[in-house]
């Protein structure tokens, strides 16, 4: 077990600058771009493979420091730098995450690097769970998988909403019902790989925010994958069925709700990149800005909101990195992993609100970055859990309760 420093080590402060000067020498000046044109930023994408940090090699790295705190410091770097173009650089660890947490070691040796390509040939992987009609409701997802056991082949169809990366990446990953009645526990998940017949986009969405970030439906229509697609293998899918059938219950989670357990605190450092980013902005702006022969600064009314603003963000970094510490070491135990999530998504929306006011009318403007960052930050009170969802888990969680 580490122990919990708020001492970052060597190598976490080295990746620290190493992503901090790539979002102040290629992101930064990316940003308004790729954010106005609404589009995927290749270039980008691919110039952050060739130093390392979009790739397997870097994900694994950061996965297995014991403290957890590599990953968040390096996604705070990143999302400081632009969320939508994090996102971007990002979305592929959530269908890593997908693997990791429901694959066997196999599966994930053969499917995660096929998530990320390589640098001279980048591929991207799109975690598949929400529904035209289930987004916070996993429980009630309609895509069926069907056994064909005459050609050991699991046979996908449905309709998957709201996918980053959905229908340009390489790997899907999808988590459909075996067993409808059985809700989420009747769940599994596969892998589609590559140029599977019957996989395609659908729409694809246009956004309030990260819209660096690709987001579309992926349609399935009778996607047919091998049996070894399915994660985890048939056994343990037939065993888990057979408990829930028996018990209608088998304290199991729902491979979904596991994935994004596990990645709650990453999301929490995406939100925070964001917020410091316009905190920082917003006060430099104040000690400049003058108003009635003083810098706006002075008068407490603004003084008092970036002390808010410095102080709710670090609070949020605490949790995120208390609960990335946990969930290395132990494991969360009063959904910490929700908690930092919850928190630091509603002070990023909160933080870049009052970055605007603070640069008042330039600040509603696409001159200054502070409005781009309101956008980008809202998705987080949204995607992988809305703040209300979290809420519900923390709920549960402190009381021991089944609150509805
Ligand atoms: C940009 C973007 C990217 C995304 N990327 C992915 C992705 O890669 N993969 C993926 O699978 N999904 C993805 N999503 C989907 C996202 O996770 C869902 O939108 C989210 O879970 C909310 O689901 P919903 O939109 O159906 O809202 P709903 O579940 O319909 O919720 C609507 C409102 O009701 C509230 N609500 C619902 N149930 C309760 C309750 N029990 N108690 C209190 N309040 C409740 C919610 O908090 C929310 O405010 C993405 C979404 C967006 C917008």
């Amino acid at each position: 077990m580490a122990d919990f420093s708020l001492t970052l080590n060597d190598d976490q402060l080295q990746i620290q600058k190493w992503v901090h000067d790539f979002a102040v020498a290629v992101i930064r000046p990316a940003a308004s771009e790729w954010d106005e044109a609404e589009e995927f930023p290749w270039p980008v994408v691919q110039e952050a493979a060739k130093i390392g940090l979009y790739g397997f090699d870097f994900l694994m790295n950061a996965m297995t420091d014991t403290t957890g705190l590599t990953l968040p410091v390096a996604i705070e770097e990143l999302f400081w730098g632009d969320a939508g173009i994090g996102m971007a650089i990002m979305g592929s660890a959530l269908a890593a995450a997908g693997i990791s947490g429901n694959g066997t070691p196999e599966q994930v040796m053969e499917w995660v690097p096929q998530c990320y390509g390589t640098a001279d040939d980048v591929k991207l992987g799109a975690f598949c769970v929400s529904e035209p009609d289930a987004g916070s409701d996993v429980s009630s997802l309609r895509t069926r998988a069907v056994y064909d056991q005459a050609t050991d082949e699991w046979v996908l169809n449905g309709t998957k909403a709201w996918i980053t990366n959905g229908g340009i990446a390489n790997v899907h990953v999808i988590v459909a019902a075996v067993e409808p009645e059985l809700k989420g526990r009747g769940q599994a998940s596969f892998i589609v790989p590559p140029n599977t017949k019957g996989l395609s986009m659908g729409q694809k969405y246009k956004k309030h925010g990260i819209r660096a970030s690709h987001t579309s439906e992926v349609v399935l229509d009778d996607v047919r994958i091998p049996g070894n697609c399915l994660l985890g293998g048939k056994e343990k899918l037939d065993a888990k069925l057979a408990r829930a059938r028996e018990r209608g219950h088998s304290g199991e989670k729902q491979p979904a709700m596991a994935t994004f357990e596990a990645t709650r605190p990453s999301v929490g450092a995406q939100a925070l990149g964001i917020a410091r980013a316009a905190y920082e902005y917003s006060l430099e702006y104040a000690k400049e800005r003058h108003a009635f022969g003083r810098p706006i600064i002075m008068n407490q009314a603004i003084a008092f909101k970036l002390a808010n603003m410095a102080t709710e963000i670090d609070a949020s970094r605490l949790l995120i990195w208390r609960a990335a510490w946990l969930a290395r070491n132990g494991g969360f135990k009063n959904a910490e992993g929700s908690m930092s999530k919850y928190k630091a998504s509603e002070t990023a929306v909160r933080v870049t609100e009052e970055a605007i006011q603070i640069l008042g009318g330039y600040g509603y403007t696409r001159e200054y970055p502070v409005e781009r960052w309101h956008r980008d930050a809202k998705i987080h009170t949204i995607f992988e859990g809305t703040s209300e969802i979290q809420q519900l888990v923390i709920a549960r969680a402190i009381s021991g309760l089944r609150i509805e």
